[in-house]
């Protein structure tokens, strides 16, 4: 690790409780990465940038804002609590803010792990959000945004909060990570899932790159359909509605697409 890292670590240790750094530090670096990352797809869409937009849809200021204040409500209400009283389970576990830092390596294998783990929680928690009464009550709340964008990744019922932020959370639970490699498991997590809801597939999309990896257009089609039709319920892979096959419209979709795009690319070669 780098010793200006290492300094700056130093730095933090020295003037802060370790229960200060994983509870409020946590909460600060949230919000830092989730409204940094979440507010520019809003001022995009507020500006009618709409070359790369999924959706022709807009969505009104006052559902902008309505999103905004409820999500600052919850994270102060919900998030912040529960890092506050979990942090005794993860000093249990063996979390520890001391230096040494851990190897990227180290870092690395843990955060691919945490990634694989809430995904295959989140996947069937997810399919169980959409069984009526739990639809009804408590998951239409993320719903009410068929059109989504950044920032309505987080935008839910406490309920649901606290059921998939059990998914984020299990991973490091399970492992007691080092605060470093916590908080870049967090960081990431929050950019995936802001990214996923962005409403945005641009070219250089990761989903483009990495076939294994779901992104804005896959998680879109999940919001757009009717809740007993939509399908695509991971997180942040393919392979589970894959492997389960609950990602049969969407493919159906993709298909009926590339096809007409080629129809199209074919007429417009005829005319040239
Ligand atoms: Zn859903
Ligand atoms: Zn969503």
């Amino acid at each position: 690790m780098g010793s200006a890292l290492e300094s700056a670590w130093q730095y933090l240790t020295d003037n802060f409780s370790e229960f200060q750094l994983a509870s409020f530090g946590s909460f600060i670096l949230h919000e830092s990465v989730f409204f940094l990352s979440g507010v520019p797809y809003l001022l995009m869409e507020t500006w009618g940038l709409t070359k790369y937009k999924i959706q022709p849809k807009m969505n009104t200021p006052a559902a902008q804002e309505k999103c905004i204040l409820k999500l600052l409500l919850y994270h102060v209400c919900v998030n912040l609590p529960l890092m506050v009283v979990s942090y005794p389970a993860f000093k249990y576990m063996g979390f520890t803010s001391k230096l040494p830092l851990p190897s990227w390596k180290m870092i690395t294998v843990q955060i691919l792990t945490y990634f694989v783990l809430e995904d295959f929680i989140f996947y069937w928690g997810h399919r169980i959000l959409h069984t009526k009464w739990l639809y009804k009550h408590i998951h239409s709340v993320h719903h009410e945004y068929a059109t989504p964008f950044g920032l309505t990744s987080e935008y839910a019922h406490p309920a649901e909060i606290l059921f998939l932020g059990f998914a984020t959370i299990c991973g490091p639970a399970i492992t007691g990570p080092h605060l470093l490699t916590l908080w870049l498991w967090m960081s990431v997590r929050v950019l995936e899932t802001v990214e996923a809801h962005c409403g945005y597939d641009f070219p250089w999309s990761l989903s483009r790159l990495l076939p294994i990896y779901g992104g804005a257009d896959f998680h879109d089609y999940h919001h757009r359909l009717l809740y007993t039709k939509s399908g695509n319920y991971a997180s942040t892979f393919t392979y589970m509605d894959w492997l389960f096959g609950t990602d049969k419209g969407y493919k159906k979709l993709k298909a009926l697409k590339n096809g007409s795009q080629n129809c199209d690319e074919i007429a417009d070669d005829k005319l040239h």
